[in-house]
């Protein structure tokens, strides 16, 4: 039996195991379907803090990954399909390869997806242009204009942000009102660089190897229009990793794994959360590194604790 497995194999993960490892705990990490997690899917991240000139999104995980193997981090690059877990443990996973593992204690880090449109040109011009992160790469659209697709308050937050750097804003929602709080509905109508586009669908972005502009539809009357862009941002909210985990661990209404107090306990004793599939609100690469450096940290004192 292990000491302890994380599931997860971003900022969060990586973190706790470089924590977990240096503790001699020897950890096992599975790494999923996206090893490195999301920041391999960025280009430059400029915001880490001790990178002043910036470290390409790839590279930087796989420092972290370098870093926790350097202390005996074991990786598998496979994905957990399933779980069993028991309070007080052991705790047991079933890879899709049908492999099992137990362990006394278990940390969840599997992050959270963003949401797309499901276009072919979401896929194909991503990081040249597309993103779903504004406080990642807003910095990059300096005096160009940008567009933003969405209502809620992630696509407010969004578009208030990036009016800091674009030339122009405009936001794209497919309904005449919007999701978001009113307040922060009110902040966007108020801001001379946000146009807003109502009752309309980007149904495609213009651009073979950068984003030049988008096609938009107009869902009341049909109407097809194009508008020239540098930068394509979805903010139709994120959906947290944590499908295999359902009835197994608490979550809120919208599946993030609820964390007890200012801790990462969650509901079973012996299992941890760390990082995007239990914060909705920062989903900052600095901020899941420090949760993951939280769990491993009470993962270690509970084992002591309950060894
Ligand atoms: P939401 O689910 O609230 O909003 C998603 C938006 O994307 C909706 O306007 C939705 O449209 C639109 N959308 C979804 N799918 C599509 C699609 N296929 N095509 C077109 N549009 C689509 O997600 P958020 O991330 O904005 O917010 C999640 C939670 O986090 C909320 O509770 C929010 O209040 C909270 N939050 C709070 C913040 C704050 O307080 N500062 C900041 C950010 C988030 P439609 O409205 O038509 O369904």
């Amino acid at each position: 039996m292990k000491n302890l497995l994380i599931i997860g194999s971003g900022a969060a993960g990586l973190t706790a195991a470089v924590y977990a490892s240096r503790a001699n705990l020897a950890p096992l990490l599975i790494a999923g379907k996206l090893p490195g997690g999301l920041l391999t899917q960025t280009s430059d991240v400029e915001n880490y803090p001790g990178f002043p000139e910036a470290i390409n999104g790839f590279e930087l995980m796989m420092r972290f990954q370098q870093q926790a193997q350097r202390f005996g981090t074991e990786i598998l690059n496979e994905s957990v399909a399933s779980v069993n877990f028991t309070n007080k443990g052991p705790h047991e996973i079933t890879l899709g390869s049908g492999e099992k593992f137990e362990a006394k204690a278990l940390i969840i880090a599997t992050g959270a997806s963003p949401r797309w449109l499901g276009l072919e040109s979401e896929k194909r011009l991503m990081t040249k242009g597309v993103s779903a992160c504004a406080t990642c790469d807003g910095a990059f659209y300096r005096n160009m204009p940008v567009v933003v697709i969405g209502g809620g308050d992630t696509a407010m937050e969004e578009a208030l942000f990036l009016t800091r750097f674009a030339s122009e804003v405009t936001l794209i929602h497919r309904r005449d009102q919007f999701r978001a709080s009113k307040i922060m509905s009110e902040r966007v109508m108020k801001n001379p660089k946000v146009k807003v586009i109502l009752n309309s669908a980007v149904d495609e972005i213009l651009g073979e190897n950068e984003v030049e502009g988008v096609s938009v539809k107009n869902l009341v009357n049909g109407e097809k229009s194009e508008l020239k862009c540098k930068g394509y941002f979805a903010a139709l909210g994120h959906s947290p990793n944590t499908e295999i985990f359902k009835g197994s661990v608490d979550m809120n209404e919208n599946g993030y794994i609820v964390l007890k107090g200012n801790s990462s306990y969650t509901s079973v004793e012996g299992v941890f959360a760390a990082g995007d599939c239990a914060d909705h609100v920062y989903r900052q690469a600095v901020t899941a590194a420090g949760m993951g450096c939280k769990a491993a940290i009470d993962a270690e004192r509970w084992l002591e604790a309950n060894s």
